[in-house]
């Protein structure tokens, strides 16, 4: 297969990384019989120096064009960075929101998985973290309260503030199907998270989701209520496969999910419209602080460059192979630096590696 991929190198740790997981998509195109096409573009920062502005029509255009876009991470130091004295929409995050809108990105996957070996960076009790997780959560990303209208006014001499939250019914059922999609690729149960007992919106939610639903047979819904979820993270969060839900629940709860992993190195994530295009990047930051000294872990943008496989092109054995090197690299005992345990007794069985040498490993197992 040919898979044309634009990549977004970004700043900071960006190039980085983004080598790292182009080493890999190598090793499984050779393994695997495929051919893949890489063109760069700038965003972030490292467009403003190059084009005065975080992206150019130019760059979209070739973002279109391709089937996928793998990214590293756009943006520098928030205080010291000379980007961040530009007006807002001049800074690199503005690129970010220029991409996402103009691909129609309405849906965002954010997997939280704890790998057995990086138990102990997770921050829940030893009886639950034993049990490990591996769920996944969709979040609506172009509607709700995020985007509605707002306002602040006086109302009998008092400044009142006004938000929005809508969804139609096409915005509901465009995202619980790609939910519903995604489903049938792992453990077939979608949780979808609302607040049905308060809220209209979730009402319709309820009741689209569960007209999707009717589509997948294969799949077990449950409705979960977003104040139990956000307990049910911390108490269980072993029961879930896919939670499914609107934009500032799945902001909230895509964060907390990430935390109770205790690794963000190892965060992938994606954003897709509705067609297979997607655009996939590590859940972190651009690490300003650790960016040119080959210490970042390449991971999360590695196991982004799996979901695009899976999600984009629908490699499933060429992604569960991606998976099984991560794994494997790290049963192991190969860590970077922040997935270094803590104690030395843990450390003393431990190979600590630079980003270029875990890309190295993980290209290793894969051929
Ligand atoms: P960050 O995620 O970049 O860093 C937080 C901490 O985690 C830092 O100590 C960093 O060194 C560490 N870290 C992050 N990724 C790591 C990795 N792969 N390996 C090892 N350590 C890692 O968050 P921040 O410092 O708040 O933000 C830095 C910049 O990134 C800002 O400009 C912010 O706007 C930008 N940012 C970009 C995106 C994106 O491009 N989607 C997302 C979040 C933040």
């Amino acid at each position: 297969m040919d898979l044309n991929i634009v990549c977004i190198p970004g700043d900071g740790i960006g190039p980085e990384i983004v080598t790292e997981a182009k080493k890999v998509l190598d090793a499984v195109a050779k393994a695997y019989g495929h051919n893949m096409n890489y063109k760069d573009i700038l965003m972030g920062g490292a467009s403003i120096d190059v084009h005065g502005i975080p992206l150019t029509d130019e760059a979209i255009a070739d973002a279109k064009a391709a089937d996928a876009v793998l990214m590293g991470s756009i943006g520098g130091n928030t205080s010291t960075s000379p980007w961040y004295k530009l007006p807002p929409e001049k800074r690199p995050e503005a690129g970010l929101l220029k991409i996402r809108k103009a691909l129609n990105l309405f849906a965002n996957l954010r997997p939280a998985v704890l790998y057995d070996e990086l138990a102990s960076a997770c921050p829940l009790k030893e009886e639950i973290s034993a049990k490990g997780f591996d769920m996944l959560i969709m979040r609506e990303l172009t509607g709700g309260l995020y985007f509605g209208e707002r306002k602040t006014e006086e109302v009998n001499g008092k400044l009142t503030a006004v938000d929005t939250l809508t969804y139609s019914e096409d915005e509901i059922r465009r995202i619980a199907i790609k939910g519903f999609d995604v489903a049938m690729k792992r453990r077939k149960k979608v949780t979808s998270v609302d607040k049905a007992n308060v809220l209209d919106s979730s009402r319709l939610w309820r009741k689209i989701v569960e007209e999707v639903a009717k589509d997948y047979p294969e799949v077990t819904l449950e409705h979960m209520l977003v104040d139990n979820c956000a307990m049910q993270l911390v108490k269980d969060p072993a029961q879930f496969d896919v939670i499914l839900t609107e934009n500032m629940f799945g902001d909230i709860l895509s964060d907390e999910a990430s935390m109770v992993t205790g690794s963000i190195g190892m965060l992938s994530s994606a954003s897709l419209n509705d067609t297979k295009f997607g655009l996939y990047e590590p859940s972190h930051g651009s690490a300003p602080d650790i960016a040119g000294k080959n210490i970042a872990n390449p991971i999360a943008t590695v196991l982004s460059a799996a979901m695009m496989l899976r999600y984009t092109f629908d490699l499933d054995k060429e992604a569960d192979a991606i998976e099984a090197a991560v794994k494997k690299v790290l049963t192991d005992g190969y860590r970077t630096v922040d997935i270094m345990p803590q104690t030395e007794e843990e450390k003393k069985n431990m190979k600590q590696v630079g980003c270029s040498e875990m890309g190295d490993l993980l290209v290793s197992y894969i051929q």
